[in-house]
């Protein structure tokens, strides 16, 4: 099939028994031929991450306490980790190392790197393959931004030296070879780093989910699984606050349309989802893929008669907001109206400041504030030239008796947004839920 690079989250690594899963997942298939573990996570929900006691012992130092005890708890999780799987390296050593360059002031991005280092020790050994450090390959320069050309160059160059390798997730080095990370959660863009650099036929991002949810099940019971989408629909759903893999996350494979795939390491069986660049096999069987939505925006109605035939009447509208520096989200129009859609929390406290200067620069008849509004967008290829769909939203939201405040459709037919209050989120979501997926079956 093609080289396969295998990312394992948090969950999958946590102790001795999923690092066995790991193992066997590996194993399974001699095309995984890089491994990128993140650090140890929760084994409980009252657990604590490796990474956050690794944090917190870089913020112990900073202040002059000691950070024994902090460490103490790290050492002890790893201790049971390479015991139980009865492994050779020298932990102590490497602990040592890690706990004297804390404690003389390494830094918190070194401190938080080390979860990752020390994971990649232990699966090196248990997959008997060769630990590659990612601060030999992944560059920053030195203000901290990451350098994605020269990090792909020396990632190829590096890895194809090599018939398989663990190259742990999250961190890279800035120019003086002090160690940088990505930002929390980056451990998925080393993976991607990785697989777009050895050229991979596939992304699997192993985690402790089915796969990518069609809609948040903090709001609907047990959401089906995606199985398949294409990066511009998990553009928009991750941006609409879908979670589980941040489209900005995997850019590298995006880029170079390398599919992810997101598998379950508890249930190595199931399908999970796959995301391609689109030219997905067949059409859609499904009308929608996901609906993803957010709540606290604040729209700005305008409406000015003939405000068709003023010519400047956007530009003006968009330049107090430029002066502001502040970014729009959406902005539906209609005759004689335009609306501004932002997020609330962004126009905070400049909200009275910003009407001032609109009323001031594009004199519209009225400007209406309207805060306290979610929006919901229902994401799915399968409505591309399909007929209907918007009828069955609409339909089903009018008979739920919920009052739309605001519609946008994206140009390329791929989504349809509503605004609606706040107060309806849960109720919209459930309803559209319900009209495309529960009466689909
Ligand atoms: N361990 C890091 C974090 O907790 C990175 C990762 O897991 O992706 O954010």
């Amino acid at each position: 099939m093609g080289i396969r690079v295998s990312k394992f989250g948090g969950s999958s690594v946590a102790d001795a028994d999923q690092m066995r899963k790991v193992r066997a997942i590996v194993r399974a298939e001699p095309d995984r031929r890089f491994v990128v573990p993140s650090a140890p996570g929760k084994r409980s929900p009252a657990d604590i991450k490796i990474t956050d006691l690794l944090y917190r012992t870089h913020d112990a130092v900073a202040a002059g306490e000691s950070i024994d005890s902090l460490f103490g708890l790290i050492s002890a999780r790893y201790h049971e980790i390479v015991t139980d799987l009865g492994l050779s390296f020298d932990l102590d050593l490497a602990l040592a190392e890690v706990h004297d360059r804390i404690q003389q002031g390494a830094g918190a991005d070194y401190a938080a790197s080390r979860g990752e280092y020390l994971s990649g020790l232990v699966i090196a050994e248990l997959l008997d393959r060769p630990l590659i450090d990612p601060a030999t390959m992944i560059r920053f320069d030195v203000h901290g931004q990451f350098l994605p050309e020269e990090t792909q160059a020396a990632v190829s160059e590096r890895l194809g030296e090599e018939p398989s390798g663990v190259v742990p997730g999250f961190y890279g080095a800035l120019p003086d070879g002090s160690i940088k990370t990505f930002s929390r959660g980056g451990s998925d863009v080393t993976g991607a780093i990785v697989a777009r650099g050895v050229g991979a036929a596939v992304y699997e991002n192993w985690t402790d989910v089915p796969g990518l949810l069609m809609t948040d099940p903090r709001v609907v019971d047990s959401p089906r699984t995606i199985e398949e989408l294409t990066y511009r629909e998990l553009r928009e759903l991750a941006y609409m606050g879908a979670t589980v893999l941040h489209d900005e996350a995997i850019f590298p494979v995006r880029e170079a349309g390398i599919p992810v795939h997101i598998r379950n390491t508890n249930n190595p069986e199931a399908a999970g989802t796959r995301i391609s660049r689109g030219g997905l096999e067949g059409s859609p069987t499904e009308r929608i893929t996901g609906i993803a939505g957010r709540k606290d925006f604040t729209i700005l109605a305008l409406e000015k008669t003939l405000m068709n035939a003023e010519v400047g009447f956007g530009r003006r509208l968009l330049g107090v907001l430029e002066k502001h520096g502040i970014s729009w989200e959406h902005m539906p129009s209609g005759i004689d109206t335009l609306s501004i859609v932002l997020k609330s929390d962004v126009v905070a406290g400049r909200l009275d400041a910003l009407v001032e200067e609109i009323q001031l620069e594009c004199r519209p008849d009225s400007l209406e504030v309207q805060p306290g509004m979610a929006l919901i967008a229902t994401v799915g290829r399968g409505m591309t030239h399909v007929p209907g769909t918007a009828a069955m939203l609409f339909g089903a939201l009018a008979q739920a008796r919920i009052n739309i405040r605001m519609i946008d459709q994206g140009s390329s037919e791929l989504n349809i947004i509503v605004g609606v209050e706040n107060d309806d989120f849960e109720r919209t979501v459930r309803t559209i839920y319900d009209a495309f997926v529960v009466e689909d079956d």
